[in-house]
């Protein structure tokens, strides 16, 4: 009976520890979002890997996440989550080596430097940086724009910080229930393909590597995030 009774004790113990890890793995995995745009007017996940792949010789988009702007197939507003998101990899698409490591990169298609964002594109951005925010325990100060880690125009001259506070700010009802459960879909999915030993190493990895950033050196963290 007292076999029993220990044996019980250590399988719960075993459940609740690998259970934690799960957990907490997940939430420490990143610490900010960064926004970017594609710079061109029509694009998808498949063309930006096959550009990244043959221009950069990258083995996937530079990018965690792509949002549609509906330019071809892929609908306005969908989702796509490139092979860096699903296996929780590290994004190239800064020159700033912390931010690559520790932010969810997402590029929305559209070149912002010449054209205002849609506000059905806008909508479902915002529902996107919510989502990601409730997933990963991000602050609000840390929805970033490429500009912020590095020097860039990117997500484009036309996108402010005064837009995007007041884009936070607002109602996240206006995005389509149907398109909120597509987001929902793509970033809840993808990381539970991660099996939990390789979880474990992403999320505590990032986690000690911004420990011993901030160690090693002093002064703030390259990039200005959101005033
Ligand atoms: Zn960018």
């Amino acid at each position: 009976m007292r076999r029993v009774i220990k044996f019980i004790g250590v399988f719960f113990t075993i459940f609740i520890i690998v259970a934690g890890i799960y957990f907490i793995s997940e939430k420490v995995r990143f610490n900010a979002v960064v926004i970017h745009h594609s710079a061109s007017s029509v694009d998808n996940y498949q063309s930006i890997a096959e550009f990244h792949r043959r221009e950069r010789g990258w083995g996937d988009a530079a990018y965690h996440l792509i949002l549609s702007n509906g330019s071809t197939e892929i609908p306005l507003g969908f989702l796509e989550a490139t092979g860096r998101y699903r296996y929780l990899a590290p994004s190239v698409a800064t020159k700033n080596m912390y931010y690559n490591l520790r932010a969810i990169h997402i590029c929305v298609v559209g070149d912002y430097d010449k054209h205002q964002m849609p506000e059905r594109v806008q909508a479902a951005l915002i529902d996107v940086a919510h989502q990601l925010q409730e997933k990963y325990w991000i602050a609000d100060d840390k929805i970033m724009f490429h500009r912020d880690c590095s020097s860039s125009s990117c997500p484009g001259r036309l996108i402010t910080k005064e837009k995007l506070q007041r884009w936070l700010a607002s109602e996240t009802s206006r995005c389509p229930i149907l398109l909120k459960m597509q987001h929902e879909k793509i970033i809840g999915g993808a990381w539970n393909l991660v099996p939990l030993a390789g979880r474990a190493v992403a999320g505590f990895g990032g986690q000690a590597f911004g420990l011993l950033r901030s160690l090693l050196l002093t002064g703030p963290l390259p990039g200005q995030p959101l005033a």
